[in-house]
This record gives structure tokens, sequence and C-alpha cells, in this order.
């Protein structure tokens, strides 16, 4: 039983550093190939995905501006 948690664990760990090696990878790959000319703040601002958001005046849940989604309340707004 403890041969079975121990090899468990091993392949855990086997299949993290793997999984990190390649994030690694890929990521020295991206920043490579980003063209130079765009600049660090270009690279910020396409990676980032922001929304604007509002607070519900019922409910005081925030929901995005431009999509809002209805609360599980019946006299929600949105
Ligand atoms: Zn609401």
């Amino acid at each position: 039983m403890l041969q079975k948690i121990a090899l468990t664990v091993v392949l855990v760990v086997v299949a993290w550093m793997g999984f990190t090696y390649l994030n690694r990878m890929l990521a020295a790959r991206h920043s490579r190939d980003l063209p130079r000319s765009r600049g660090k703040g270009a690279a910020n601002e396409a990676r980032a995905t922001v929304y604007d958001t509002q607070k519900c005046a019922v409910c005081g849940a925030y929901v995005a501006a431009g999509n809002p989604t209805r609360c599980e309340r019946a006299d929600c707004p949105y």
C-alpha cells in the first residue's frame, strides 16, 4: 500500500517537473518570437484581458459591464 502511494507521489512529481519544463520552453520561445519593436508595454497589454465591471444595485455582485450576467435573485436588474 505504501509502495503505491510512493509511486503515485513520484509520478505526480515527474509529471509536474515535465509540465514546468514544457511551460518554460514555450515561454522562452514565445518571448523570442515577439517583435522587438512593439516593446514591453504592448506585450503586457496583449496578455492581460481586463473587463470593466459594474456593481449590481440589488445584490451587490460585480458583473461585466459589456456582458452582464444575472444573479440568482428575481429582482436583479440584469
Ligand atoms: Zn444582481
